[in-house]
C-alpha cells in the first residue's frame, strides 16, 4: 500500500535570522527577507536556499552577523505602522486622540475644509451626547481638532504612507512611469508613478506630483525628478537602478 502524496510543509526555524529571515507576518509557514522585504515562498525554506537568497541577492549584507540581523528584525517590528495610528491606542485618555485622529482622516476622505472640525463636527457631537445620551461633553470639548490639528494628523498620515514607500524603493529594483498634465490656468503637472513587487505581487503607487515652473521638456522632467530624488535621501544605489529603467520621450 502506498502512502498519500503529502504535500511537506516546512516550518520557520529561529536560525534562519542569521540569514535575514524572519516569519511572514501573514503566513508563518512562509520567510520573509528584511532586507527587501519580500516573502519567499514555504518551499525555500530548503537548506541553502535562504543563504542562497542573502548571497546572490544581497551580497554586501551577506558577511553580516546574527546582533545585525536581530537589530533590524526590531526595528521592523517597531516600524510605524498606519495602523498603529488608531489601534495602538488603549489607554481612556487617548481614547480622545484616537477620535481625532479617525475624524480627521474623515475630514480628509471627504475634502472638506479643516475648519469643519471645530466649527461642526464637535458641537453637533455635544448636542447628541447632552440632549440623547444626556452625558457631559468634557471628552469632546478636549478632544484636539482645530484646524492646525487636522491638517498635522493628515500631514502625518501621508508621510507615514511615504516614508514606508520609499524604504521599500531602497531595498527594490521598480520602474517609474511619468505622465504629464495640465490643470486650470494651463498649470502643467509632473506626476510620477513606481511599479514594484510586493508580496510576490505588482504594487503601484504615486511617488509624487509636482508642478512645473516654465516648460515641460524632456529636461525639465529629468531636473525636476533629480530634485525630488535629493529631497527625498534615496540612496545613491536606487538612483542608479532609476537613471537604467526611465525612457525619457
Ligand atoms: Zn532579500
Amino acid at each position: 500500500m502506498s502512502k498519500p502524496n503529502k504535500k511537506k510543509t516546512r516550518q520557520y526555524a529561529v536560525e534562519f535570522l542569521k540569514f535575514g529571515f524572519i516569519p511572514d507576518e501573514h503566513d508563518e509557514r512562509k520567510p520573509f527577507c528584511l532586507l527587501c522585504n519580500q516573502t519567499m515562498s514555504n518551499e525555500s525554506m530548503k537548506a541553502g536556499r535562504l543563504e542562497a537568497h542573502l548571497k546572490v541577492r544581497h551580497p554586501n549584507n551577506s558577511n553580516l552577523d546574527l546582533e545585525y540581523f536581530k537589530s533590524l528584525k526590531e526595528k521592523f517590528k517597531n516600524r510605524t505602522k498606519l495602523t498603529s495610528l488608531f489601534h495602538a491606542k488603549q489607554a481612556p485618555h487617548t481614547r480622545a486622540l484616537e477620535a481625532s485622529d479617525e475624524i480627521s482622516l474623515l475630514i480628509a476622505k471627504h475634502g472638506k475644509n479643516h475648519t469643519i472640525g471645530e466649527q461642526l463636527i464637535k458641537p453637533a457631537i455635544s448636542i447628541f451626547l447632552k440632549t440623547v445620551l444626556q452625558k457631559d461633553d468634557g471628552d469632546i470639548r478636549t478632544m484636539p481638532l482645530s484646524n492646525n490639528t487636522v491638517s498635522n494628523r493628515i500631514d502625518e498620515m501621508g508621510q507615514d504612507v511615504e516614508s514606508q514607500l520609499i524604504e521599500k524603493l531602497k531595498l527594490r529594483k521598480f520602474s517609474l512611469q511619468m505622465d504629464e498634465s495640465t490643470i486650470r490656468d494651463s498649470e502643467a503637472l509632473l506626476l510620477t508613478y513606481v511599479r514594484y513587487i510586493d508580496h510576490e505581487e505588482f504594487q503601484e503607487e504615486m511617488l509624487f506630483c509636482e508642478s512645473f515652473e516654465t516648460t515641460t521638456t524632456a529636461n525639465d522632467i529629468y531636473i525636476k525628478t533629480n530634485i525630488i530624488w535629493m529631497q527625498t535621501k534615496y540612496q545613491r544605489k536606487t538612483y542608479w537602478h532609476v537613471r537604467q529603467t526611465v525612457h525619457l520621450p
